[in-house]
């Protein structure tokens, strides 16, 4: 009886859905719309009846996006100063109340029926599509890739920020955010690293991307710069594949300023996920002030495998790092590491303005200028 119950709700469901899918597509016809950007700055006419991230994007206004419309990534955050209906209950996970008093926004949630004005960080709004194919791919464990991809423009980015890569599927491109871990000098060139998830649309394709092939990426994005104060220590605490913007912000660092304080602290779950070991052996036998230490939360073997540090990795920061201010630092990996070393820097005197963190999991927090 209770499975005929769920049987008939479930038919009901999926026919109402259908019928709102239908609607909205031949019934409702909201002409064209304008969003105004910044007050004036800019114009967009686009179609109505899309969300705000499909409008932007068809204007060629790249929003970052990394759940594929299902409001769990929070990457699409945008200010909204008029229009756009009531706040969805699909937003209010991903937004705090003052967000909301602040007129924050999903725009993959966001449908457009009428006029809007939003207000978008000049950044955003310099962010364009370009063409890559990949040159060179190998892997760097047993599940990550390191990928190098030639662009047909040169693109300018900070070391830190990342690209969208534009995934094809069946029912459209899907976008993924991936940090650049290559050095920023050469403009021609990105170079990603990429740890296939099971199942995953963006890791799985581009884990079995061909030499040659071609992909679109949209960006660059991502709000971290490096400190310019030559006398400020830089300090990275990275977990797993965090480690792909890391690597770009200690290279360019140590090129631009090779005497740079920067102290390095890597955490992986063990031996076969630790990566890029021997590069950073070789920059610090190269620059004096470059430190590093690896450290193996879940070591399966036993010492004949691993003889280095062991635990989490907010442990070993809270073990080595000398106490004191006047010092930058970056974090990158899941959320509950960030939280961890966070409060570890916190004690260890930085202030929290000092501290920048790239969560590369659902729901990352990120909070238009303005
Ligand atoms: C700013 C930023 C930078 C990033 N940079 C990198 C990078 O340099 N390298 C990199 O490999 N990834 C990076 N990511 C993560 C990346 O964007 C994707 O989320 C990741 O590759 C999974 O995407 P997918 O399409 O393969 O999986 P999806 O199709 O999105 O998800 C498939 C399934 O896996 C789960 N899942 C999704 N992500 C993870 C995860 N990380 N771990 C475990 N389960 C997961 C989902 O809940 C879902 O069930 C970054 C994310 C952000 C926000």
């Amino acid at each position: 009886m209770i499975v005929w119950s769920c049987i008939v709700l479930g038919c009901i469901g999926g026919v109402l859905s259908a019928a709102i899918i239908v609607c909205r597509r031949f019934l409702a016809d909201y002409g064209l719309c304008a969003i105004d950007v910044n007050s004036g700055g800019r114009t967009l006419d686009v179609a109505g009846g899309q969300t705000l991230l499909e409008a932007l994007r068809s204007a060629e206004v790249f929003l970052p996006s990394g759940c594929g419309s299902r409001a769990s990534c929070g990457l699409c955050k945008v200010r909204l100063t008029d229009g756009g209906g009531a706040v969805l209950a699909t937003e209010r996970p991903l937004l705090t109340q003052g967000d909301i008093r602040g007129g924050i926004r999903l725009a993959c949630q966001v449908r457009i029926r009428g006029p809007i004005a939003i207000e978008l960080p000049p950044d955003l709004l310099a962010v364009r599509l370009y063409r890559a194919r990949l040159e060179s791919a190998g892997m760097l464990t047993h599940d990550t890739r390191r990928l190098t991809f030639a662009l047909d423009e040169p693109l300018e980015f900070h070391p830190g920020q990342y690209v969208q890569a534009s995934i094809p599927t069946p029912d459209g491109p899907v976008f993924r955010a991936y940090s650049i871990s290559g050095s920023s000098a050469d403009k021609k060139r990105i170079e990603l690293i990429v740890r296939l998830v099971a199942g995953g649309a963006g890791s799985t394709y581009l884990h079995r991307l061909a030499v040659g092939g071609q992909m679109d990426f949209a960006g660059p994005y991502g709000q971290f710069r490096l400190s310019d104060d030559p006398e400020s220590e830089l300090i990275c605490v990275a977990g797993g594949c965090g480690l792909a913007p890391v690597k770009c912000i200690v290279e360019h660092l140590l090129s631009a300023r090779p005497q740079a304080r920067c102290r390095l602290f890597v955490g992986a779950k063990d031996s076969r996920d630790v990566m890029l070991m021997g590069f950073f052996g070789g920059l610090a036998g190269r620059h004096p002030d470059f430190s590093y230490v690896y450290s193996l939360s879940n070591p399966r073997a036993g010492p004949a495998d691993w003889a280095g540090r062991t635990g989490m990795i907010h442990h070993a920061v809270a073990h080595e790092l000398a106490p004191g201010g006047g010092r930058q630092a970056f974090i990158c990996g899941p959320e509950p590491m960030i939280a961890a070393v966070t409060r570890v820097l916190i004690e260890k005197g930085l202030s929290r303005a000092d501290i920048y963190a790239d969560r590369f999991e659902a729901a990352r927090t990120w909070t238009p200028a303005g």
